[in-house]
C-alpha cells in the first residue's frame, strides 16, 4: 500500500469548512419555498457581480449553455464559423454546433491557450466570432486577439468556464469582447451541488438579450417580447454559490499557494514544462482551475503515480476535440497532437494539504531520477 492516497478532486469535500452554515443556507431557501428567479438568485448576480468588478452578471444553468446563449444574443446563424482553440472541452465546440454554426478549431500555444498566430490563418469570408478558451484558470492574451477580431469586424465570445476570478491586466474576461461565459460544475473553482453556470459582459444590450433569453423571452414586465428557452440558474443553486463566494477569495489564494509550491518543486527538472507560475508576470492573475503540466514519458509518470497512490488526469479523456473521430474534423493541428502526447494535469484542489503536495513532488523527482 502507498503511503498516501490522493484523489484528483475530492468532491466529498464539497460541503466546505463551514457544513452547517451550508446547511442552514439550503434549508432557509427550501422552508422559504424560493425557487425560481427569486431574491437569492438578485443577491448571487449582485456580488458575482461586485467580486468580478463587472457591469453584469446573469446566472443560468450551466456553462454549456452560457455558451450557446451568447452565441444566440449575437446573433449566430447556420453556416456561419466561429474560431476556437482544439484544447477546449467538446462542450465549446458543442454549442457552436447547436445554434447551427461550424467551430473552426485551431492550435494552442505554449501556456495551452488559443494560439494567436493561427487566428488569422483560419478566418474565411463565413468567419463571424473568436472564441478563446481561458483555460486552466489563466486568460488568454486578450490584447491581440481584440486587435484581429477589430480588424476583421469578428465578435468575441470568451468560453470563461474555467476562470471565475482570473484577471487580465486587471480586468475580468467578458469585459472587453462581447462577453465570457462561466460554469459553475462541480469541480469548478467555484463549483456547485449540480450544474450551474452564469454570463459576464460590460454590455447592456448584451446583458439584457441574455436575460430574455434565459427566461423564455419574458421581458422584467412578464411580456414576453421574443423566442427564447429555460436556462435559468436555480435560486437554490444561486444561494449556494452565493454562501461559497464568500470564502473564495481564500481558496483562490490557497490555489496560487500550491502552485508556487509545485513551482519551486518542480522547477528544476529538464523533463518537465510547467505553466506559468503566479508571480510570473504583471498582466495576469491566475487562478489555477487546473495545473497542466507537459512531461517526457507522461503515461510512464502517470502509471508511477498512480502506483504511489497519486490520481492524474489526461484533460478531456487525453483527446483534442479535433481528435474525435466521431465528429469527423479534417483539421490537422499537429501541435496540438504532440501536446496531447505530453500533457498530464496533477492534483489542484483546496482538499490539499502541504504534506500531500511535498508528496507528490517527491514522487515526480524519484519518477525522473532514475
Ligand atoms: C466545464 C467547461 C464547459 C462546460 O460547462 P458545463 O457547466 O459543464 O456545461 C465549457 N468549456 C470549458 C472549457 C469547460 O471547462
Amino acid at each position: 500500500m502507498p503511503e498516501y492516497n490522493i484523489p484528483f478532486f475530492n468532491y466529498r469535500d464539497m460541503i466546505g469548512t463551514d457544513p452547517q452554515g451550508m446547511l442552514a443556507t439550503v434549508e432557509e431557501v427550501i422552508r422559504r419555498g424560493a425557487f425560481i428567479l427569486q431574491k437569492d438568485l438578485d443577491e448571487f448576480e449582485k456580488n458575482a457581480r461586485e467580486f468580478l468588478n463587472v457591469k453584469h452578471f446573469i446566472g443560468v444553468n450551466d456553462g454549456t449553455n452560457a455558451i450557446y446563449l451568447c452565441l444566440w444574443a449575437a446573433g449566430l446563424k447556420a453556416g456561419d464559423e466561429v474560431i476556437l482553440p482544439s484544447h477546449t472541452y467538446i462542450a465549446t465546440a458543442g454549442a457552436v454546433n447547436q445554434i447551427g454554426a461550424v467551430p473552426v478549431l485551431v492550435e494552442c500555444g505554449k501556456d495551452h491557450l488559443i494560439d494567436i498566430n493561427d487566428i488569422e490563418r483560419a478566418i474565411t469570408p463565413k468567419t463571424r466570432a473568436i472564441m478563446p478558451v481561458h483555460l486552466n484558470g489563466r486568460i488568454c492574451d486578450m490584447d491581440p486577439i481584440l486587435e484581429i477580431a477589430r480588424k476583421h469586424k469578428l465578435h468575441v465570445i470568451e468560453d470563461g468556464a474555467q476562470c471565475f476570478g482570473a484577471r487580465y491586466k486587471g480586468k475580468s474576461a467578458g469585459t472587453q469582447g462581447l462577453g465570457a461565459t462561466i460554469s459553475f460544475y462541480p469541480a469548478k473553482v467555484l463549483g456547485c451541488f449540480g450544474d450551474a453556470g452564469g454570463v459576464i459582459t460590460n454590455d447592456d444590450e448584451f446583458a439584457k438579450k441574455i436575460k430574455l433569453l434565459r427566461d423564455h423571452g419574458r421581458s422584467e414586465e412578464g411580456e414576453f417580447v421574443c423566442w427564447g428557452t429555460n436556462a435559468r440558474l436555480d435560486n437554490l443553486a444561486a444561494a449556494v454559490l452565493d454562501f461559497k463566494l464568500k470564502s473564495f477569495p481564500a481558496a483562490i489564494n490557497r490555489r496560487r499557494e500550491i502552485a508556487s509550491l509545485y513551482d519551486r518543486g518542480l522547477r528544476g527538472l529538464k523533463q518537465l514544462l510547467l505553466p506559468p507560475a503566479p508571480e510570473e508576470d504583471d498582466i495576469h492573475f491566475d487562478i489555477y482551475q487546473n495545473y497542466e503540466i507537459e512531461a517526457e514519458n507522461r503515461d510512464g509518470l502517470k502509471k508511477h503515480l498512480e502506483e504511489k497512490g497519486i490520481r492524474t488526469l489526461v484533460q478531456w479523456g487525453g483527446k483534442a476535440v479535433h481528435q474525435i473521430e466521431a465528429l469527423g474534423f479534417k483539421t490537422k493541428l499537429p501541435r496540438t497532437d504532440r501536446l496531447f502526447e505530453r500533457c498530464l494535469m496533477i492534483p489542484m484542489n483546496t482538499s490539499l494539504k502541504n504534506d500531500e503536495i511535498n508528496y507528490i513532488i517527491q514522487q515526480i523527482q524519484a519518477f525522473y531520477a532514475v
